[in-house]
């Protein structure tokens, strides 16, 4: 039945932040697929990953019952510095006599933040557009890129994965974005990830206004670019005036055991793009950062300056949360901790690839890695369900949380905080181990009996039936 629609605010009663943080795990859950998104929580619930979660620090989460769980999601590259790091919650709270957002006057902790990344940014990158989220600060950069070079084409690679915001979607690299919301943004081409000749091939005419590439597919399942791709990439977008786009949204931050992952190559990009762990997790916020010359031949007029201005962008809490994020990421050197640890976690890794034959391969580099799997009984089931099995097993059984990588489901990521220690990350590979050791067989019976006695136990709940 149609529900009137309440007019004025006596008689309406909501519910309240401190009632919702009291209720129930089940009224909590229920909530959420009711009003969020049922398939989502319809897939957690199966997989038994519908767990609520009440606190959270550092590596570890900790459920209603107290039980404690690693993350090794990181929120795909938003949590370097490990859930409520307490020094960026302090900077924010030191922020919060500031205007909060200030539409006609300038914020000085967005000049700080622009002027930080600019220390540490390759090139003269010195000048930033910020934003909120990921897909924003690729919004911004493509936009600067037409802008400034007055050319209407994207090239962007196979594979990619930039957002699900319409331009963001454009460059990426996954046909299902297109089925269903084509037709996306005019003139973008892809070409493959590491294929030289190839992009030389789509600049040759001097008509590309942008090539977009993250310098380490993090989503396409951590893999890494041939050697010298970037520099040599650069080199060829510079010969044909074409503007070259670093996505370091996840890479960004020490993650691939480099403060940036361009850096493994020494590549210079005209745009470099941040967000995820810029503002440690803690609070939204997106960059595109870019040179005084480019910004100024894309926005440096009166007719032009404000095209790129969000209510959000630069506000005071985020540039604190970033200031403080990139002050102990570079105090604690977390970029060479990610590379060391890394090389530890892969070679711990590779041996699952000759103990178990599950194990495909291992990709990536520093804390960016993947594990791809391959079901051991063919036909037993597909390597989706099955990594989504050694996942709920991971968790279930031994605390470990991860799942797979967005557009490559059979590689399982592997992806910490890089305040992670060694001990944590043997403890992960040798829950790992004992998953995999369980076969395919072994891992159904144990991911089936616990989700089907949940369901049976607290029941289906649809999006049309009354909580
Ligand atoms: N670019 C890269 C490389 C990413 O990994 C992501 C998200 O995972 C994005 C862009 C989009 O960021 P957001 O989800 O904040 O829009």
């Amino acid at each position: 039945m149609d529900r009137e629609f309440p007019t004025g605010s006596v008689g309406r009663s909501v519910i309240t932040s401190e009632k919702a943080l009291a209720r129930s795990a089940n009224g909590a859950f229920q909530a959420f697929a009711r009003h969020v998104n049922p398939v989502e929580a319809r897939l957690l619930r199966l997989g038994n990953f519908d767990k609520l979660y009440t606190r959270a620090e550092g590596l570890y989460l900790y459920d209603d019952k107290g039980r404690r769980y690693m993350d090794f999601t990181a929120g795909f590259g938003a949590l370097n510095l490990g859930h409520n790091p307490a020094e960026v919650l302090a900077a924010v709270r030191r922020a919060q006599s500031l205007p909060t957002v200030l539409l006609m006057g300038f914020s000085p902790l967005a000049g700080a933040l622009a002027e930080a990344l600019a220390a540490i940014l390759p090139g003269e990158l010195s000048v930033a557009c910020f934003g909120s989220g990921g897909a924003e600060a690729v919004e911004l950069a493509l936009k600067t890129a037409r802008a400034a070079t007055g050319r209407t084409r994207f090239v962007s690679c196979e594979n990619a994965y930039h957002g699900l915001s319409f331009g963001a979607m454009s460059v990426s690299g996954s046909a299902r974005y297109r089925a269903l919301f084509g037709p996306l943004v005019e003139h973008c081409e892809t070409v493959p990830f590491g294929d030289l000749a190839t992009l030389q091939e789509q600049l040759a005419d001097d008509d590309v206004a942008a090539f977009i590439v993250e310098p380490f597919q993090g989503e396409g399942g951590a893999v890494a670019p041939p050697q010298g791709y970037l520099k040599s990439a650069a080199e060829v977008c510079r010969a044909h005036g074409t503007l070259l786009i670093a996505d370091e949204i996840q890479t960004g931050f020490g993650r691939t055991g480099r403060l940036f992952a361009m850096e493994h190559d020494g590549a210079v990009p005209d745009m470099v793009l941040l967000s995820k762990s810029l503002g440690a997790g803690v609070v939204p916020i997106s960059v595109c950062c870019t040179t005084e010359e480019i910004w100024d031949r894309a926005f440096g007029r009166r007719d032009r300056f404000d095209l790129i201005i969000s209510t959000f962008g630069g506000n005071a809490a985020a540039c604190a949360a970033g200031l403080k994020a990139i002050e102990i990421t570079l105090r604690d050197d977390l970029a060479r901790r990610a590379a060391e640890l890394g090389r530890h976690a892969r070679a711990r890794l590779q041996d699952l690839t000759t103990k178990h034959e599950a194990v495909k391969a291992i990709h990536g580099k520093g804390l960016l890695l993947g594990i791809e799997l391959t079901p051991p009984v063919s036909g037993a089931t597909t390597g989706e369900n099955f990594a989504m099995m050694v996942a709920s097993c991971l968790l279930n059984d031994h605390g470990v949380l991860t799942t797979y990588f967005d557009l490559a489901p059979r590689i399982l990521r592997f992806e910490p905080p890089l305040i992670v220690s060694e001990q944590e990350i043997d403890y992960a590979i040798d829950a790992l181990d004992q998953v995999l050791g369980l076969g395919a067989r072994g891992l159904a019976l144990s991911v089936g009996k616990s989700a089907i006695a949940r369901i049976l136990k607290i029941g289906w709940q649809s999006r049309t039936s009354s909580s």
